[in-house]
């Protein structure tokens, strides 16, 4: 626990309130290492694909886009170490760490057939740790369970990894969020990829193909709560709304495809949508 918290804590202890939450909020610089020490975790366990596979590539092209549809003044005040990596794993899934980190399965790459159904889970990503999502659940997990006192974060993080334990399963990390966090994460992120030039149909199809198809155990976006269908309507009333023609979708070049697609598609068995 960092010297600021613990002089906060001492001083408030009295009138532990709904902003004691927010007091213990791991900080930005706190958010970046922790993220940054699971995702080595991962890129060491997992197999990530290496920066020259054409997959990755358009994974950090699109990252990047949407990345820089920040607002300036935002991305000084909290510079987030963005970074964006795609693991060989048939499981169907994308989430991000607190800090920045994000990773695509090629699992569920696989299943994506446009650049934009690729920006519309990205782009919800990216909000997630705009928006601190992680760091505000695990503040007040800690205050639900009174666990305030037991020790700090980073202290927490040492000793886990002391223990050879995995931080991103001790902390949640790639857990779903709450529904408030992914209603948020859809809009700003609908919001990013229009800004980016993409089309968001792109994330209304994904998210509905894989509400449908995804199964017992769904990607971090698409959580089995029974309102996913709401989160898809909203979206649909998003793009009504928007007055603005959006530009057609773009198929994932030929190169960036899993190869199993690829080859279909040369042979013109696959036409992307
Ligand atoms: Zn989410």
């Amino acid at each position: 626990m960092r010297l600021r918290q613990v002089l906060w804590l001492f001083a408030a202890l009295p009138l532990i309130s709904d902003s004691s939450a927010q007091m213990f909020k791991p900080s930005m610089r706190e958010q970046v290492k922790i993220g940054k020490r699971a995702s080595e975790e991962i890129r060491k366990k997992e197999h990530a694909l290496p920066d020259d596979d054409p997959r990755v590539k358009l994974l950090r092209e699109i990252g990047e886009r949407l990345v820089a549809q920040i607002p300036e003044k935002e991305r000084k005040d909290k510079p987030w170490v963005y970074t964006f990596d795609v693991i060989q794993s048939r499981q169907i899934n994308a989430f991000a760490l607190p800090g920045g980190p994000v990773f695509f399965y090629t699992g569920l790459l696989d299943r994506l057939t446009t650049v934009d159904q690729i920006a519309g889970i990205v782009g919800h990503e990216i909000v997630h740790v705009r928006k601190e999502h992680w760091a505000r659940d695990y503040s007040k997990t800690l205050e639900q369970q009174g666990l305030i006192l037991l020790g700090g974060l980073l202290l927490g993080v040492n000793s886990t990894l002391m223990q050879g334990a995995s931080l991103v399963e001790t902390y949640g990390l790639a857990l779903p969020r709450s529904r408030h966090a992914e209603t948020e994460s859809d809009k700003i992120g609908y919001q990013m990829m229009v800004d980016a030039g993409y089309n968001p149909q792109g994330m209304i199809d994904v998210f509905r193909m894989l509400n449908e198809t995804a199964g017992s155990k769904p990607p971090e976006f698409m959580s089995s709560h029974p309102d996913e269908k709401k989160r898809i309507r909203a979206l649909e009333e998003f793009v009504a709304k928007n007055p603005k023609a959006f530009p057609p979708q773009r198929p994932i070049p030929v190169e960036a495809r899993s190869p199993y697609l690829a080859f279909l598609q040369v042979r013109g068995f696959v036409v992307g949508r």
